[in-house]
């Protein structure tokens, strides 16, 4: 009888962190990140035309555009070893609250060591009364363009359970758009340069269809997806290369770095 209630124990020790890593589909940055893959990127010095981009898992991304370095959706993929890495941070921006997007102690750990300002819709700035002074906390209105420092931020209301707030930011002339773990909305008056879009994984609101009606409205350069399957990644590019062959398509890797390199608005004809 203790035998079994021991070997029960035991299994359930085993099983039940394997089902929740599974179920999540979380992995954690740290463990995947080899620390000097983060060091090389973090001194990486982005061209005129390029944005530098580190995947953290879900939508977490760490973006380096001309001398700007900007975190979306860290979550708590950054532990205090990967945080001691970044040399600046200047903006942090969070499309909603799921435990997967947003990590409440990190952020304002991110906060506590550069002053970063920090973007989120309405519904989270509570989250961060008394732990964020108030002129740090930025609230992401859709239709009301923000600036925080150099970096100008059009927020669009998402589809998502619960609210979800997608971002185009626009970084030395450079356009990004950000659309979270988000199903498709009308994007067309968002046009931008560069898309970072889910394409499913546990979103139950993203889809490679989805993902593939934002970028024909978004019509970017490059498209890098995140917060997906394998199979989602290759239905997206399946249906990508038939539908927009000139749209430079590039999968996210948790851990792993990307650049996107794109024509300048004025050089485009
Ligand atoms: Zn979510």
């Amino acid at each position: 009888m203790k035998q079994s209630l021991r070997v029960r124990t035991l299994l359930s020790t085993l099983i039940i962190p394997c089902f929740l890593f599974i179920h999540t589909g979380r992995v954690s940055a740290a463990d995947q990140m080899n620390p000097q893959t983060l060091k090389t990127f973090i001194s990486s010095v982005p061209k005129a035309n390029e944005v530098l981009f580190m995947y953290l898992g879900s939508s977490g991304l760490i973006l380096k555009v001309a001398d700007q370095t900007i975190l979306i959706d860290p979550a708590g993929y950054l532990d205090a070893k990967a945080m001691e890495s970044l040399k600046a941070v200047n903006l942090v921006l969070f499309t909603h609250g799921h435990g997967d997007h947003l990590n409440v102690q990190s952020a304002v750990q991110l906060y506590e060591r550069f002053k970063t300002s920090i973007v989120c819709q309405q519904s989270l700035v509570a989250k961060f009364e008394q732990k964020i002074p108030e002129d740090k906390l930025i609230t992401a209105t859709p239709g009301k363009p923000v600036t925080a420092g150099k970096i100008n931020v059009d927020s669009v209301e998402g589809k998502h359970p619960g609210t979800i707030t997608l971002f185009r930011m626009t970084v030395d002339g450079i356009t990004i758009f950000h659309a979270g773990d988000s199903g498709y909305v009308p994007l067309k008056d968002y046009s931008s340069q560069v898309a970072f879009l889910p394409v499913g994984g546990a979103s139950p609101t993203a889809s490679p269809d989805d993902a593939l009606k934002m970028v024909a409205e978004l019509n970017p350069q490059v498209t890098a997806v995140f917060h997906g399957k394998d199979q989602q990644y290759i239905s997206f590019k399946s249906k990508m290369t038939s539908t927009f062959s000139k749209i430079k398509i590039m999968v996210c890797k948790v851990g792993e770095s990307g650049k996107a390199t794109v024509i300048p608005a004025a050089e485009k004809k």
